[in-house]
């Protein structure tokens, strides 16, 4: 019900010219964050769409992932597998790579996480490239699981990256064309 109630959450997302440099609009989530009524709501939707495919694992990354990854395992009744930049995670891990516009990044998971054939959904606030959650993506079929959707609250569709993201089936609350 309170899916229901809160029309388009964009007016919840507030624009940033210029941040990080000049010439990019930042979408910034924490206008939604504050709101419990709308962060509820973007839980619940987000929620919807995981509930048919019987999620057993959410994998999100640091940082801003980490916010909606866990309300969402909590709601999904799924565990919740934290990606991290190099050398955050203490235990045995596995490394994808992705690249960024100057050079290359890349993303860890522990090498133990998944039981081999889970169903992850994986998370992310925004799709803009989608390098990061290509990554995301990656790490998760390193360790045998199955990617059942990719689930984002905004998307930065002029980018692409739902192309990158082929054949994943990907959803996004708000787009920005
Ligand atoms: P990408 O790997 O290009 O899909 O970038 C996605 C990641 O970068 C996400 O973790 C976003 O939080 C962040 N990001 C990229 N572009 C923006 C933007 N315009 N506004 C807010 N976050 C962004």
């Amino acid at each position: 019900p309170e899916a229901a109630g809160f029309g388009d959450l964009r007016a919840y997302i507030r624009d940033i010219p210029d941040y990080p440099r000049p010439g990019i609009v930042f979408r910034d989530i924490t206008p939604l964050l504050l709101d419990p009524g709308a962060l509820s709501a973007a839980v619940a939707r987000i929620a919807a769409f995981a509930s048919a495919r019987d999620v057993q694992f959410v994998v999100a990354a640091e940082a801003r992932g980490f916010i909606l990854g866990g309300a969402l395992a909590r709601e999904l009744g799924a565990g919740f597998v934290p990606a991290r930049k190099p050398g955050k995670l203490p235990a045995r891990t596995v490394s994808a790579e992705y690249i960024l516009e100057y050079g290359v990044d890349a993303l860890e998971m522990h090498a133990d996480a998944l039981a081999h054939g889970a169903n992850v959904l994986v998370h992310d606030d925004l799709l803009a490239t989608g390098g990061t959650a290509r990554a995301l993506c990656d790490l998760v079929e390193q360790l045998g699981g199955h990617v059942v959707g990719c689930a984002f609250l905004a998307e930065l569709s002029f980018l692409g990256g739902r192309e990158r993201l082929a054949p994943f089936d990907v959803h996004a609350l708000v787009d920005y064309p």
